[in-house]
């Protein structure tokens, strides 16, 4: 299934799930980084892909990219 995104419903769907705030104004594909501000005042950039799909969702601070066990 795959639902197309835009920079509009990306930054509802941050709104509604996550504590994060999309900085980004524009998308233009899955591989594509934007740019985020954490819950804590760090901003970070991840691949839409990996914020949705990998819950991806905070920091490396607040959640260091590891793979937990
Ligand atoms: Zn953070």
């Amino acid at each position: 299934m795959s639902k197309k995104w835009t920079i509009q419903s990306i930054r509802e769907y941050v709104e509604k799930n996550t504590d994060t705030k999309l900085l980004s104004t524009e998308f233009t594909g899955f591989s594509q980084k934007l740019d985020f501000q954490c819950a804590c005042g760090t901003t970070f950039q991840k691949p839409w892909k990996k914020f949705k799909e990998n819950k991806q969702q905070k920091c490396d601070v607040c959640q260091p990219p590891k793979e937990s066990r």
